[in-house]
């Protein structure tokens, strides 16, 4: 009898395009694209979960799922609790305001400002260090990063703290978005890894190794094309 198929279940937190969104109820972008391509070259399946952004560790932890790809950046904090791939994508983070802003230049400007970003994220933890440094900062923390900059463009905030690609996708597909990007990417060094329980070296093997080969045979490129060079 043939061989029954491999099959990992991995966990994404949607709302993040053009890394993982939904679209007419399918998950797409380019970290979906990345695991299904890493899983067909090494015969496995894959079956992806929509679910909560800070629930997606806890998850893996339980084993709930094998696996979370979810532009999760690799930090120490995180790299406790779980083992992450080999870097897939490098970030960093950057500072939106709205359009008709003039105070807010560079990141020695977020100090006594109101600040939002995405619960359990980098950018959050950023805008946690800033209230550390002046208590008359004000932050606030949303589910996901759309309602973060729906605030924004409100006026419910000053600037929103989030990674660079996926604040440039929102300035350049949402119509009358009235933000824009000031100063450096900052973390620059702010890499994504793929997310598995810690001591799961059968799986993290089966990861790298995918993702050489992807890399290797030119399909990691045409994904990098197809979300970042149109
Ligand atoms: N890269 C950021 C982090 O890992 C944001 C990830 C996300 O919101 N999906 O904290």
């Amino acid at each position: 009898a043939a061989e029954k198929p491999k099959k990992i279940i991995v966990g994404t937190n949607a709302t993040f395009p053009p890394f993982e969104s939904q679209e007419k109820g399918e998950l797409v972008g380019f970290d979906i694209d990345l695991i299904r391509a890493i899983c067909e070259v090494q015969g496995y399946e894959v079956e992806i979960k929509h679910m909560g952004f800070e629930a997606l560790i806890p998850a893996v932890q339980q084993g709930k799922i094998d696996a979370a790809i979810s532009g999760m950046s690799i930090t120490e904090e995180r790299q406790k609790v779980v083992d992450f791939s080999d870097p897939y994508f490098n970030a960093g983070l950057i500072i939106a305001v709205r359009n008709d802003n003039t105070t807010i230049n560079s990141t020695d400007d977020l100090r006594g400002k109101k600040l939002a970003a995405q619960t359990g994220t980098i950018g959050a933890a950023y805008c946690d260090r800033v209230k550390e440094q002046d208590p008359s900062t004000v932050v606030k923390h949303f589910k996901d990063i759309g309602e973060a900059f729906m605030e924004l463009k409100k006026g419910g905030v000053d600037a929103v703290i989030n990674d660079y690609p996926v604040t440039l996708n929102y300035i350049l597909t949402t119509e009358d978005a009235n933000i824009k990007m000031v100063g450096e990417v900052f973390s620059a060094d702010d890499k994504y890894g793929i997310a598995v329980k810690k001591g799961n070296t059968e799986l993290l093997n089966m990861i790298n190794e995918g993702l050489k080969k992807i890399k290797e045979n030119g399909t990691y490129d045409k994904i990098y094309q197809k979300y970042f060079q149109q």
